[in-house]
């Protein structure tokens, strides 16, 4: 009994410390805070803000000048990214017709005047392409039908059809790419192509209404000859930056935890659910967290990555920066996927990260019904510490705003979620200060894998295609990008 009495006095003070910071923390979150003005800002008087682009950078000034305004440190950590385009404008126009389908260009189609014909593929599966012919395929375009997407993995879905069929397009000699629009009501989005900055092929989304006209036109018997014209602003390479704040340990200042959100968009929209919402939860938990002066044992950083839709540029260059001291990141964190309530974490196939979520999880239990999903996912700012096996999680949320208007012109404030980005908040923000608060026995499992053990989580998950995709597998296995 008195064994047991010594034990409680020790530990109760340092747990009841914790716990009460973690409930000072998530009240702060949930009571009124400037989450709303700031993702108003962000979203209606920046916009959408591509990396390269002068809304970008006023973006990165705005997003410094909030952590300082909180009293965060903070710094601008530039980086390189590889090269400019800025979508101006593209239009397609079919001969002898007044007919003219809305259309976009993927990023880094090359821009100019390009013609031939448009050939109904159907979804241009390789069995529909060999029926077609070469012949007829050669330096022309296919238009390619797309299923309707709804939901995260809708998107996943049509990444994965598009790149085959890019794939495809490319052995075949065709000219370049017209893909229907998974979205009705003539929405319209941007995405990226398999190659991302490599493409060199015009690759445009169509209007669905549009694209399923042209192939009741073809289906017909008649021919399309198509005109395209994109214009674009290219350039070589050029500097961005991500935006940092950091909140030093009381007790193990060298050992991070990094927590992050992409602040680039694409520019059809204003970048609110993808990712301002998330900029936004992560400047508000930095600042909850100060102004209640909270000191966590370990050091947080609060990342807003720059050119993450071209290929998670800011956060592959923070690992190359910071690759002497991954081995003492014990955590990063990518929220990423819009404004619907958090349902768990993806643990990217450290399955080790499932008991550590359910403890850091339990005072926010009253928030969300978490049920964690024990798989990689390739296509978010967590995939370069993925790479060089630092213990990473992605926030999985509830489908709804995000897949309808993902990249898309409709992708604006209205669309977000308000009462649910304060509860992600208090969600991410007791996960953020538990993990940061772990004491060395719980943490002990959060370390840096070899190459070996993360080509060993590739490969049980069959991630070779996820990332042919995104045109980041090449980069692995030639030792470009991840641990060597
Ligand atoms: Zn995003």
């Amino acid at each position: 009994m008195y064994k047991t009495l010594v034990l409680a006095l020790f530990m109760f003070p340092f747990s009841l410390f914790s716990q009460d910071d973690i409930s000072k923390l998530t009240s702060a979150l949930l009571a009124e805070t400037p989450i709303e003005e700031d993702l108003q800002e962000l979203c209606d008087e920046i916009g959408g803000r591509v990396t390269g682009s002068k809304a970008n950078e006023k973006s990165v000034e705005w997003a410094y000048n909030k952590f300082k305004n909180a009293n965060i440190e903070s710094y601008k950590d530039a980086f390189e990214m590889p090269s400019l385009w800025l979508a101006k404008s593209t239009s397609l126009s079919i001969e002898g017709s007044d007919f003219t389908p809305l259309v976009v260009s993927k990023y880094h189609s090359p821009k100019g005047t390009h013609s031939g014909q448009l050939i109904n593929v159907g979804m241009g599966s390789k069995s529909e392409l060999e029926a077609i012919g070469n012949a007829k395929l050669r330096g022309n375009f296919l238009l390619v039908e797309m299923d309707i997407c709804f939901d995260i993995d809708g998107l996943f879905a049509e990444y994965a059809h598009a790149a085959s069929v890019e794939f495809e397009a490319i052995e075949r000699g065709a000219k370049g790419i017209v893909f229907m629009s998974s979205r009705p009501q003539k929405l319209l989005y941007r995405f990226i192509t398999a190659k991302a900055a490599d493409n060199s092929m015009p690759q445009l989304v169509m209007a669905r209404e549009d694209a399923q006209r042209c192939m009741r036109i073809l289906d017909s018997g008649q021919t399309m000859n198509i005109s395209i014209k994109i214009d674009a602003e290219t350039g070589d390479a050029f500097e961005s930056n991500n935006v940092i704040g950091e909140i030093i340990g009381s007790e193990k200042p060298d050992e991070i935890i990094v927590i992050g959100a992409h602040l680039d968009s694409w520019a059809m929209g204003t970048g609110a659910n993808d990712n301002g919402a998330n900029v936004c939860m992560m400047i508000d938990i930095a600042r909850q967290m100060k102004k209640m002066n909270i000191r966590p044992k370990r050091t947080i950083r609060f990342a807003l990555w720059n050119g993450e839709e071209q290929g998670y540029y800011g956060s592959w260059d923070y690992t190359k920066d910071n690759i002497e001291s991954l081995k003492n990141h014990k955590m990063a964190l990518s929220v990423d996927i819009g404004s619907g309530a958090i349902i768990g974490f993806f643990t990217n196939g450290r399955s080790e990260l499932l008991p550590i979520l359910d403890k850091v999880l339990k005072p926010v239990s009253g928030l969300g019904n978490y049920a964690h999903i024990d798989a990689p996912v390739v296509g978010t700012d967590n995939f370069d510490f993925m790479l060089q096996g630092v213990p990473n999680l992605v926030a999985v949320h509830k489908p709804q705003f995000y897949g309808p208007n993902y990249h898309a012109s409709s992708d604006t404030y209205d669309k977000v979620d308000l009462k649910q980005i304060k509860m992600n908040s208090a969600i991410v923000g007791a996960l953020t200060l538990g993990f940061a608060n772990l004491s060395d026995k719980e943490s002990s499992t959060l370390e840096q894998q070899s190459r070996e053990n993360i080509q060993a989580v590739f490969d049980k998950n069959n991630l070779e295609f996820t990332m042919r995709m995104f045109n980041v597998w090449e980069p692995w296995i030639n030792k470009e990008r991840g641990r060597k």
